[in-house]
């Protein structure tokens, strides 16, 4: 990627020479590349340097709506707004199915490199290959500084990478050290390892003397306890469009609809990963009974699935469902068509908990909105700090939502730091 290297330092102070802005953004994911724009384009805009740990910014980008990019929802805040941007950086909007927005090119690289593209041609610093691990507030001006570390240093360390000399004499090799008047906290959370987000916004957070809503994976397939593993496992791959009731100790606790997958571990599809963005926060430590309750035929009710049976022997309902389903509701009910019909319309799954971050596409919980002012994203707690993105406690569901918080969070930084 173009764009001036901003300079490094080799000792672990700062020093006079640390390489000076007006703002540094650290991750240039999506939050962090639409605050630089953002802020690049106002007539009183001074020196912005952009940190990402990856080697290119926007690397899970490329990997959003399987490549395509669900860039926004017509039903999403700021739609307009977010719309008006890309038109700005020449992406034009296509709109699907449930308001689904996605880029016109049907490529997601090309919302990425719109956005590096604006970012460079405004005048942005790129520090890339160089991990954050400090933001200390106090400088004498009120500013920041931030260290970096180089590639092989491990997640949320705070010291010299392994390996480096510096580690034991006190100086830091392979350090960076940058001052700011002005830092924007965009690095994500911890959903998507593979991508370069490790969830370290938290860690520099509660440094900084912010609290961090207790954090989960989210928009996440749904995991089975043991035992349901063994008497469901077998439908791995089956596809059915139903309905959804996610049932928390007997309380529901989020609907969905749409189309679910039978997974060997348990149930994937969007309809359940938006399901996953309300399971409880300490499933592992309560113990919550979590079940899923499934009308797997919507739109017929029992007496006509039963009417359907007994019109038609030994089909069961296989006319309507797929057939190992339809196998297991006769196997489970006696072969009984009234309790097969109640049993397709009021199938339960228990489930123990979602699969991990590496499957998440987002992360539930982060930074409180309360100890962030709402019109600009600046804390509440350091002046002069401000986070944009999914570091942010809210989440949203599947449909381009979680990309328009990103990016409507970001404009709000950029035009305010
Ligand atoms: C597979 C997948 C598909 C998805 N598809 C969609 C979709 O189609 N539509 C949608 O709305 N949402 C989607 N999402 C969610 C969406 O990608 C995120 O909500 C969004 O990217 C969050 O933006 P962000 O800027 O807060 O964080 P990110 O985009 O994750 O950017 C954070 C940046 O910070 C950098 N970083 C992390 N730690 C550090 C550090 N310590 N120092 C320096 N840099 C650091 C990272 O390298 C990264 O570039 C998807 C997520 C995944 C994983």
């Amino acid at each position: 990627m173009a764009g001036r290297m901003a300079g490094s330092m080799a000792d672990g102070k700062m020093q006079a020479g640390a390489a000076e802005y007006d703002v540094i953004i650290v991750g240039g994911g999506a939050a962090g590349l639409t605050a630089a724009i953002a802020y690049l384009r106002r007539t009183d805009a001074g020196r912005l340097l952009v940190i990402d740990a990856n080697d290119v910014c926007g690397r899970k980008l490329l990997a959003t709506g399987n490549g395509r990019c669900n860039i926004s929802n017509l039903a999403a805040d700021g739609y307009a707004e977010i719309k008006d941007f890309f038109e700005s950086i020449g992406v034009l909007f296509r709109v699907e199915e449930g308001g689904r927005a996605y880029p016109m090119s049907g490529r997601a690289v090309s919302v990425q490199s719109a956005l590096v593209l604006a970012a460079e041609r405004l005048g942005a610093d790129f520090a890339l290959g160089q991990r954050v691990t400090e933001v200390r507030a106090g400088a004498a001006d009120g500013g920041f500084e931030v260290k970096a570390v180089d590639p092989g240093a491990a997640p949320g360390m705070t010291g010299a990478a392994p390996g480096m000399t510096g580690a034991a004499n006190g100086t830091t090799a392979g350090a960076h050290f940058y001052h700011a008047r002005r830092v924007l906290i965009a690095v994500g959370g911890k959903a998507g390892p593979q991508y370069g987000c490790f969830g370290e916004g938290f860690g520099l957070a509660r440094k900084l003397g912010h609290t961090v809503e207790s954090i989960g994976p989210a928009l996440v397939p749904l995991v089975y306890t043991e035992a349901e593993r063994g008497r469901l496992a077998g439908l791995k791959g089956v596809r059915v469009k139903c309905k959804a009731e996610l049932m928390i100790d007997g309380r529901r606790a989020a609907a969905s609809s749409g189309e679910l997958l039978f997974a060997e571990y348990g149930l994937s599809g969007v309809m359940m990963f938006d399901l996953s963005a309300t399971m409880p926060k300490s499933i592992l430590e309560d113990r919550p009974q979590v079940c899923v309750h499934l009308d797997l035929v919507p739109g017929i009710d029992a007496p006509a699935l039963g009417r359907l049976m007994e019109e038609n022997p030994g089909l069961w309902l296989s006319g309507v469902l797929d057939e190992k389903l339809s196998a297991l509701l006769v196997r489970e009910n006696g072969a009984d068509s009234a309790k097969v019909a109640a049993a397709a319309k009021d199938f339960k799954a228990r489930l123990s908990g979602t699969k991990g971050w590496k499957e998440a596409q987002t992360t539930r919980g982060g930074i409180p909105l309360t100890e962030i002012d709402g019109d600009t994203g600046e804390s509440r707690v350091a002046p002069g700090l401000y986070f944009a993105g999914e570091v942010l406690e809210p989440v949203f569901l599947c449909g381009g939502f979680n990309l328009s918080n990103a990016w409507a969070t970001g404009i709000r930084a950029g035009a305010s730091m």
